[in-house]
C-alpha cells in the first residue's frame, strides 16, 4: 500500500523545485515583488473605513508610563481596544513599537493586566509582560487586541458551553470560505494600528518597530513585509521552516495561508524585511517551534541579509527555554536600532 506521507513529502518538493524554477528565471526585485504581491494576495483583501474613528476608553498614570486605553476601527464593521503606554520624563518624539500578543486571553496579557483588566499581581506568565518591558525602555508601546482572542472573541464561542480558549477556528474557516484569511484580517488591523500610531504627537513616525510573539510575530512579520515604514522587527517563538513547524507541528488553523508554499518557504518570506534590522528569537526547547527548524531559518536569512550588504542588520538568540518571551537581548537591541 502507499500510503499518503510519502505523497506529502513529494509534493512538498515538488513545490519547492517549481519555487526555484520561477526565480530562475527572475531578477532578484523582480523576485522580491513576486513575493510581496503573492503574500499580499493569499491573505484576502478586506475593505477599511473612510474615515478611521478614535475613541479613548480610559487613560491611567502610573509612576513610569500612562496608559491609555483607545478604541480604533480600521476595517469596515468591526472595532477593537488598543492599549497604548507612553513613557513619562522623556523629551522629544517617541521611538515606538507595536506589540503583537498571539495566543491568549489578548492585549491584557502583554500589559500586566488579568483578563478583567485588573493588575496582574502574580508571577508574569510566558509573555513576560512584554509591552511593559518595551515601556521601560523608554519607547512608546501600541498594543493592539488581536480579533479572536479575549474580548475579541465572537460571541457565538463566548456562548458555547465549555467556550473554546479563542475564536480562531470560526474565523479562519469563514475566511477562507469567502477567499480570504485570518491573518489578512489581523494585519490589515495592525497596519491601520501602525498609521494611528504614527500619527499619535508624542511618536517619531520614523522610528516605529514591532515586536511579536508566537501568532503575534506571524502576524508581525508580514505587517513589517507589507508596510515598509515599519524600521525593525523582534520575531519571537516563530522564526523557523515551514518543514519543521508549521506543516510538521498541530497549529491552529491560524497559521495556514493557502498556495503559501507556491510562493516561499518561510525564511524567505521574513527575508522580505532585508535589509531593515531583524531580530529572531526562539526558546532552545519549543516543541512548537523546533531548534533545528529555528536554525535553518537562521542560515538562510543570514544568507539573505549577506546578499543585501546587511549581515549586521540580522540579529538572533536561541535562548534556554520553551515557547515563550525571553527578550534578554532583543528589546535592548530594538531600542538601539530605532
Ligand atoms: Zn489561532
Amino acid at each position: 500500500m502507499r500510503r499518503g506521507d510519502d505523497f506529502l513529502e513529494a509534493l512538498y518538493e515538488e513545490t519547492a523545485d517549481n519555487r526555484k524554477v520561477r526565480q530562475e528565471a527572475e531578477t532578484i526585485s523582480e523576485h522580491r515583488g513576486r513575493l510581496i504581491r503573492e503574500l499580499r494576495e493569499s491573505l484576502g483583501e478586506f475593505r477599511l473605513v473612510e474615515q478611521r474613528s478614535v475613541k479613548l476608553l480610559e487613560r491611567v498614570e502610573f509612576e513610569d508610563y500612562i496608559r491609555e486605553r483607545v478604541e480604533l476601527s480600521i476595517v469596515d464593521g468591526l472595532a477593537f481596544a488598543s492599549y497604548v503606554l507612553l513613557p513619562k520624563g522623556k523629551t522629544g518624539k517617541l521611538p515606538a513599537v507595536l506589540a503583537v500578543h498571539g495566543h491568549g486571553y489578548g492585549s491584557r496579557q502583554i500589559c500586566g493586566l488579568n483578563p478583567d483588566g485588573t493588575p496582574d499581581t502574580g508571577e508574569s506568565d510566558g509573555y513576560r509582560h512584554f509591552a511593559l518591558q518595551l515601556v521601560d525602555k523608554g519607547m512608546a508601546v501600541i498594543a493592539p487586541d488581536v480579533i479572536g482572542f479575549g474580548e475579541r472573541m465572537l460571541q457565538v464561542d463566548l456562548n458555547a458551553n465549555p467556550p473554546p480558549s479563542n475564536s480562531c477556528y470560526r474565523l479562519a474557516t469563514q475566511l477562507l470560505m469567502a477567499g480570504k484569511t485570518l491573518t489578512g484580517l489581523r494585519v490589515a488591523e495592525l497596519c491601520g494600528a501602525f498609521d494611528y500610531l504614527a500619527g499619535r504627537v508624542e511618536v517619531d513616525a520614523e522610528r516605529i518597530g514591532i515586536v511579536g510573539f508566537s501568532g503575534g510575530a506571524l502576524l508581525s512579520y508580514v505587517a513589517a513585509a507589507l508596510e515598509e515604514r515599519i524600521r525593525a522587527a523582534v520575531l519571537i517563538g516563530f522564526p523557523n521552516t515551514f518543514k519543521d513547524s508549521i506543516i510538521a507541528v498541530h497549529h491552529c488553523i491560524c497559521n495556514y495561508t493557502p498556495g503559501i508554499l507556491q510562493t516561499a518557504e518561510l525564511p524567505e518570506l521574513i527575508g522580505l524585511l532585508a535589509p531593515r534590522p531583524l531580530f529572531l528569537e526562539s526558546g532552545d526547547r519549543d516543541p512548537i517551534f523546533p531548534a533545528h527548524g529555528f536554525e535553518k531559518a537562521v542560515r538562510e536569512l543570514r544568507r539573505l541579509y549577506r546578499s543585501e550588504g546587511a549581515e549586521d542588520h540580522l540579529a538572533y538568540d536561541l535562548f534556554p527555554g520553551v515557547h515563550e518571551v525571553n527578550g534578554r537581548r532583543s528589546f535592548e537591541w530594538l531600542r538601539e536600532m530605532l
